[in-house]
């Protein structure tokens, strides 16, 4: 981590009325670090033993109710975390983008450009949040062929 990013880290953390701790600007670092969305056993591997579980696991819970991360289910069921994007605030996530699950490295990778297109449902019905995952070969497993 360098001065920037901590500074950056620090920020995010200060603007949601977090404390900074050691342990989440470990988190925030690996995350914004990767081109794909993390999982829980992923981050558990990289920071080691420095953050017990169930400590990580209430950060990424708060992280993602205070709008700083989304969630992610791959086709397996395992939760993947992705940074957000700006708009995402405490409660509401804004993060309706395309999600696409390779089926050769498992990664999930956030398509931020690919919006989800808007759905005309039933009357009556009210929709909070919407889904999209799309499988198949991601571009660096493609490449690497
Ligand atoms: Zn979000
Ligand atoms: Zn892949
Ligand atoms: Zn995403």
């Amino acid at each position: 981590m360098n001065e920037i990013e901590i500074q950056g880290y620090e920020d995010l953390l200060v603007r949601n009325g977090l404390k900074r701790t050691g342990a989440r600007l470990q988190v925030l670092d690996v995350l914004s670090h990767r081109d794909s969305a993390t999982s829980q056993p992923y981050l558990e591997n990289v920071i080691g033993k420095d953050i017990d579980r169930v400590t990580l696991y209430r950060i990424l819970k708060t992280f993602e109710e205070k709008g700083i991360i989304h969630r992610v289910l791959d086709k397996q069921g395992t939760a993947n975390y992705a940074i957000c994007s700006n708009s995402c605030t405490a409660h509401h996530h804004h993060d309706e983008h395309v999600h696409f699950n390779c089926n050769n490295c498992l990664r999930v990778y956030c398509l931020d450009n690919v919006k989800i297109p808007t759905l005309k449902i039933e009357q009556g019905f009210k929709i909070e949040d919407m889904n999209l995952i799309v499988s198949g070969i991601c571009k660096e497993c493609n490449e690497a062929n």
